[in-house]
Order: C-alpha cells, then structure tokens, then sequence
C-alpha cells in the first residue's frame, strides 16, 4: 500500500506519538528508527496513559507488527521494563520485533555520558545521561556491541572482552572511577539476551516482504528534525538522524519506498536542554504556555523552554524533509490568546534572512522578526470539523502552510485519539 514517515518538524516532543497511535489504526507494521529511551512518547488511548521510550506506538493496535529498527540503540534493561508494563496492563507484546542490527546500550555508556557532561561543565550538551550519544558514537568507533550479538554466548564474550578492557581503560585512567568487572556485565548481558531472543530478528526482510504485500508501514520518528546531527543546532543536538533521510537507514529501507512525510509541528515551540531557540520567551508568556500545555519532558521531566512558532526554522525542517504534509498539534493551547506571534525572519548583526544559519553562535544572535495575527476566544478542543473552527485559528493555520509552503493534512485539539480535525487528505 504506501509508507508514510512521521517526523518532528522541530526539536521533538511536538506530539508524533499521538499521530502514530491515530495512523497506527490502519497500519500493518509501525517501525522505531532512530535515538534511543531518551526519546519518549506520551499517548493516552483506550487502554491508558502510557509513557514509552523504546517500544513503537504501534503496539496498541492490536493487528499490527512493530519493529525496533537498526537505526535505535537499546538499553535491554529499558526495554524489558517497558515489555513488562504493557504486558501487566494487557497489552500483546509478542507482535515486538527488534533488528539484529541495532547496538546496545551497555553499563559504560550511561557511565561515560556522565561522566563527560559533567566535564563539560558550562558547555554542558543536557543529553539525558542515558548513554545514548557515546552508544552512537561506538557504532561508528566500530567498538559497538549489536542485539544479533546477544543470540550467541560466546560471541558476547569475546567482543566484551575486548571492549571492555578498553573502556575500562578509559573509566579508571582518565576519570577515576572504579572498572566494571567483565563476569557482572556478561551475565546480565546473557539473561538479557534470554529473555529479548524471541524478538530479535533479520527485520529489514519483514519489512520487505510487508511492502510486498502492499500493507501500510509507518516511520516512527523520535525527537525532532531541529536536533539532527547534520541539519541541527550542532553540538546541541541528538547523535542519530531523526530526517525522514534517517529513517531510511534507521529501518533498513530504500528512499523510493517512503510515500508521504508528514512533519509534526506543535503550533509553538518548545525545547529541552540547552542550545540556540530564537523565538523563546523568557518571560510570563512562556511560562503561561508551560504550564497550560505542562510542558516537562516525558523522559526527564524537565522544564522545557516555550516560545512562539518559528516559521523559519519550520520552512527549513520543511525542506530538507520533504515533508508532502504537516501536522499541527496542540492548537488548543493557543485558545484564549488575544495576539499570537509568528517568527517569520530573523534580523542577525543587523540584516533580515529568512535562513536557519548553520552557526549556533548565529543563532544565538537571530532576533526573531514577528507579524502578529489575532487570538481566539473560545475553547476549540471540542471542534471536529475545519470549517467550524474560530476564523482567527483558520487564519493561523493558513499563515502556517504559506509560511512553509507545505500543506496542513491534520489538526490536533486535545491529547485524545480523537481530538482531531482533518483539514486535507494526507494522500
Ligand atoms: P512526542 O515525543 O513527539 O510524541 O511528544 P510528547 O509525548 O513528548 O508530547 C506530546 C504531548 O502532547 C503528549 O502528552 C500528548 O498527549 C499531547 N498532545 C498531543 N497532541 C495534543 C494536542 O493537540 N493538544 C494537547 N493539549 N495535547 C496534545
């Protein structure tokens, strides 16, 4: 049938998980394909409010398969827990397949996230201390250790070894902190390995074969394009590709498979950890955002910064995505407002642009040039049809899709699966 990537149009928590849960409805297989648990999704459905990390949100429709692809890292000790949860509140976990390719977290790793965001001191990156970042960094290093790795004792053994002596290295010589003894991690590494066999699997070919089967695969995606290593606000930002360009190597896919991106917009920004946001307010705005929209990060819990919508930054994620569509969500917070500011250029060292800069010490120096529209003045969360909706919030959305030249297919109101408004057919 047709693959539809979902991707955080900005710097992540912008809803997708709610967007997942709602396509997921009619999918076959729903696939993670990128980050780690320091990503994670709030979705509230029938059965529940459920917080997940690691596992797709696919897992709530009852007929469809999910995949952890090669893109994620995984914390087994994470994922159990989470599989253990779903499982307590009746929910099927058997239809979990995760890549044998995708690398592990192991105990060094949170260890040396640590570690190094503590010398890092004021330069601090604010990742979740999670180990997710020096994970990627050993995929690359080549020193990574793979799910496949787990389905075989003695290859477990040897390559920890190996690692292990090294990293060991590392804790001891260069920040003083005492080894890990090999016997401790192995054997938690090996009923780790018991209890996740029966979902590791070859999965790029299941999802080969899905597609020829014409079925509906969605791309999970984590975070948000405004965090890409590459595209991001560099060094502030996440270690594997949250693009919808990431979500063909994260899943194992070729590019021409992918039909629709639908780029998830919250109809405002926020951000978590530190790094350039140019249109974020320090002031009793934000935080009346904040506290309406309860904007504390689903994994950390902490604080995250609002602000208003930044055009330039969306038509950016916009076009290095190449998203057919967008979605915006939480448009209800917006209610009650009586001016709203979009961000639609940025005035640096006294000139206007409309481009993301590359630079975050650019970025720091973007002022946000606004144009105000006019608030409405009434609750929208019960509004299911388009045209229902204030003539003020019909205005916004219309500012948005010309401001990013991308059409807007859904509208989110409320948290629930269904407080929605579709405006265009997302094919
Ligand atoms: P994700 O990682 O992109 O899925 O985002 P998070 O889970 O961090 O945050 C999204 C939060 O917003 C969740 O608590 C959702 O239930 C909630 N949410 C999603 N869409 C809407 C909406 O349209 N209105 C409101 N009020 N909440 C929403």
């Amino acid at each position: 049938m047709s693959t539809i990537a979902i991707i955080g149009g900005q710097w992540g928590d912008e809803g997708k998980g709610k967007v997942v849960d709602l396509l997921a409805q009619e999918a076959q297989v729903i696939v993670r394909f990128s980050g780690g648990d320091n990503a994670g999704h709030t979705v509230i459905n029938p059965y529940g409010e459920f917080k997940l990390h690691l596992v797709p949100v696919g897992i709530f429709s009852p007929h469809a398969v999910c995949i952890i692809g090669n893109g994620v890292v995984i914390n087994p000790a994470v994922l159990i827990d989470e599989l253990d949860q779903l499982n307590q509140r009746g929910v099927d976990t058997t239809r979990l397949f995760i890549s044998d390719r995708a690398h592990l977290i192991m105990p060094y790793h949170i260890l040396l996230d640590g570690l190094e965001e503590e010398s890092r001191a004021g330069k601090a990156i604010g990742t979740t201390r999670r180990g997710i970042g020096p994970a990627f960094a050993d995929k690359v290093a080549r020193l990574g250790i793979r799910t496949g790795d787990l389905l075989d004792e003695e290859v477990l053994l040897e390559r920890l070894r190996f690692i292990l002596d090294y990293k060991n290295i590392m804790l001891t010589k260069i920040y003083g902190v005492s080894p890990l003894p090999l016997d401790e991690v192995y054997g938690k590494y090996c009923r780790y390995g018991e209890r996740l066999a029966p979902h590791i699997r070859e999965t790029a070919t299941m999802l080969e074969e899905a597609l020829s089967r014409e079925e509906l695969v969605l791309l999970e995606g984590a975070q948000g394009a405004l965090l890409d290593p590459d595209f991001g606000t560099y060094p502030y930002t996440t270690s594997s590709s949250p693009l919808v360009g990431g979500s063909c190597l994260g899943a194992g896919l070729s590019p021409f498979r992918i039909n629709r991106a639908l780029g998830v917009f919250k109809a405002y920004c926020t951000r978590v950890g530190a790094g350039p946001m140019p249109t974020e307010l320090k002031d009793e705005i934000g935080d009346l955002i904040r506290d309406r929209a309860h904007e504390y990060g689903t994994t950390t819990g902490r604080p995250r910064r609002c602000g208003w919508f930044d055009a330039v930054a969306a038509r950016f994620s916009t076009r290095i995505n190449g998203f057919t569509g967008i979605v915006v969500t939480r448009l209800d917070i917006l209610d009650g407002f009586a001016q709203l500011k979009i961000c639609v250029g940025y005035e640096l060292d006294g000139d206007k642009t409309d481009y993301f800069p590359a630079s975050v010490a650019a970025l720091e120096r973007c002022q946000p040039i606004y144009e105000e529209l006019p608030g409405w003045q009434a609750s929208i969360r019960h509004i299911r049809q388009y045209e229902q909706l204030p003539i003020e919030a019909r205005q916004y959305i219309a500012r948005l899709e010309e401001l990013t030249s991308c059409p807007v297919n859904l509208i989110c109101v409320g948290p629930g699966r269904e407080e929605n408004i579709y405006k265009t057919p997302i094919f």
